[in-house]
């Protein structure tokens, strides 16, 4: 039967494809009742998973053979006698039987019993069967979580990613050419598996409270990216109304890319640098240099926690290097490293924190960590040579942080520059505005950086007092608050005044919404997703400036983060509309 499961919106468009459980630890088991018509193919499941694990064993134990001695690969024996005991297969094919269950939970109870009677021996040898019970069943949940997504891959199968959360390893980990939606059951519209949804350009909805229970893997399912709702088994009626959207949503598509070559000015032809804000070089491949400005933000932690060990300096010069012949001469901004808050590096240990994103993250992770911070910034400027490279630092709070990242570059610079190594003297240095209090010092800050760039993630965050991976809270998180909205104004006037150049690469950027507004607050720089890029382009060539900026008035004098959402809204389905009659 069809079920519909509401989350929140967090990358627009419709995918209709089956869903696949993707869970990268082993605390998260799916629970489910079978059919009894089901019991035969769960119990052949589990068959297979026994012989799969056992090969894994077996491969493990003649490298330790060769490695070490038979003598201490015999470790792996009693695993092996444990999986080939034609009781413990029995006992698992009866736990199936009897209780209706999935192979999953009936390796979790039959281990269970197991680890029972060998704990209650006396025989201390023996006692220790029990951990190798415990790896076993760990040996063939894996097997059989990987199975069930293996053969959507291995198959190359459309499929839609459904996990705990989407993680940037995930992002690695996937068939992206047949990846066609994400539903997570955490996570919100600004959390960085969001983000990496809509720079893929792949329909999500998160925050789908318990979907890994209530969609078995396998089931089709239309994730409607655009309302935040999953509809689980839909019937052919729904099916047909999403088919038809799609389609129609495909046209949509076909007639903006129209659109993406044109240059980016208001129809009296006022300028607007839209940029790109990517996670990975490897992004870049789907993106032409010649219809955008460059990059105005490249997270580079974002490889960071792709892998297993912190990047050397020579592999980090070889990805920035990357994106910088991309480019082609445009601006590249590198944000330096903000791992911390939500986003954890897998291999730097941070200790625990009561409130993580108010604590040891981004630039303070840096400047603890003098290391950390002078091989990156020493592989950027050695990256920068021949092109447009800007190096932008996060989370600031201090105009003294800043000060002494400069004293970094500088020693840096020198020290390249004495060694004759080819960089780009002339670098530029910029700072996220993203704690309000820089914000309020604004005129203190922009004599120190050749350019700032408001990260209204992050911003609106703290703001708000709202965190932004809260679903809970989700309808607290927004942009449109009149307060937001002044302070947007503040930045933009201080900056423009001072005659520092000032952009938004936070995720109101590339929202076709704000764009009026953000022109009418005086942004002529903006930097999103690259999805986003020709429905925001369309937005700049359909409003003058005079009109924006009587938006924009009536948005600093709203009372209300509805009054300046509903503003948005109207003018921003005024310009597609516009677009869509051919005006
Ligand atoms: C922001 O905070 O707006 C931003 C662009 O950075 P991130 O989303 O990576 O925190
Ligand atoms: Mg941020």
């Amino acid at each position: 039967m069809a079920q519909r499961l509401k989350g929140i919106s967090a990358a627009n468009g419709i995918a209709i494809a089956p869903l696949v459980h993707f869970h990268g630890d082993l605390d998260f088991i799916p629970i489910r009742t079978l059919d009894p018509s089901e019991v035969v193919a769960e119990a052949s499941r589990l068959g297979d998973a026994i012989g799969e694990a056992s090969k894994a064993i077996l491969a493990l134990r003649k490298r330790l053979a060769e490695h070490l001695s038979d003598h201490d690969a015999r470790i792996y024996d009693a695993q092996l006698a444990i999986l080939n005991d034609p009781a413990f297969a029995v006992e698992l094919s009866r736990s199936v039987e009897q209780n209706l269950c999935n192979a999953e939970i009936a390796v979790q109870q039959v281990a269970a019993r197991y680890e029972k009677v060998f704990e209650a021996m006396e025989d201390a040898p023996l006692r220790e069967r029990a951990a190798d019970v415990r790896d076993v069943a760990r040996q063939l949940l894996t097997v059989l979580q990987e199975r069930e997504r293996s053969v959507y891959i291995a198959h190359g199968r459309d499929y839609v990613f459904a996990a705990e959360e989407f993680l940037p390893s995930d992002a690695g980990l996937v068939d992206r050419a047949h990846l066609r939606g994400i539903v997570t059951a955490r996570g919100g519209k600004y959390s960085h598996g969001a983000i990496l949804a809509r720079s893929l350009g792949i329909p999500a909805v998160v925050a789908v409270e318990d979907v890994l229970r209530r969609v078995r893997s396998g089931t089709t399912v239309v994730v409607d990216g655009d309302s935040g709702i999953v509809i689980a088994a839909p019937d052919g009626e729904t099916l047909d109304r999403y088919q038809r959207t799609a389609a129609e949503q495909a046209e949509a598509e076909r007639r903006l890319s129209e659109v993406r070559a044109l240059p980016s000015q208001t129809p009296e032809g006022v300028r607007v640098r839209l940029l790109v804000n990517v996670e990975s070089a490897r992004d870049l491949d789907r993106i032409g240099s010649d219809v955008v400005d460059g990059i105005g933000l490249f997270r580079t932690e974002f490889a960071f926690m792709e892998r297993l060990q912190f990047p050397t300096e020579a592999e980090q010069v070889a990805m920035y290097r990357r994106a910088i012949v991309w480019a082609k001469g445009k601006t590249v901004t590198f944000r330096t490293l903000d791992v911390g808050g939500d986003k954890p590096l897998p291999y730097l240990h941070t200790p625990d924190e009561r409130n993580p994103v108010l604590g040891w993250r981004g630039l303070r992770i840096c400047l603890d960590w003098p290391d950390l911070f002078y091989t990156q910034v020493r592989a950027l400027l050695r990256a920068s040579a021949g092109g447009h490279a800007r190096i932008l630092l996060p989370m600031v709070t201090t105009v003294d942080e800043i000060a002494r990242c400069r004293a970094v570059l500088d020693e840096i610079r020198r020290d390249l520059a004495a060694a004759g190594e080819p960089h780009d003297p002339a670098i530029e240095l910029g700072a996220m505005v993203e704690v309000p209090a820089l914000a309020v010092v604004l005129d203190k800050v922009l004599p120190l950086v050749d350019f700032v760039s408001v990260g209204t993630n992050d911003l609106v965050q703290y703001l708000l007092a709202v965190d932004r991976d809260n679903p809970r809270i989700a309808q607290m998180y927004t942009p449109y608050h009149p307060g937001v909205i002044r302070f947007l104004h503040d930045i933009a006037r201080k900056a423009n005044d001072a005659g520092r150049p000032v952009s938004i690469c936070g995720e109101i950027a590339g929202d076709h919404y704000f764009t009026a507004l953000l022109l009418g607050l005086g942004y002529r720089e903006l930097s999103m997703a690259p999805v986003f890029l020709p429905r925001v382009k369309l937005m700049v060539r359909t409003f003058g400036i005079a009109e924006c900026e009587r938006i924009a008035a009536t948005a600093l004098e709203a009372g209300s983060a509805s009054e300046v959402r509903a503003l948005a809204r109207e003018h921003g389905k005024a310009g597609w509309a516009r677009f869509l009659s051919g005006g």
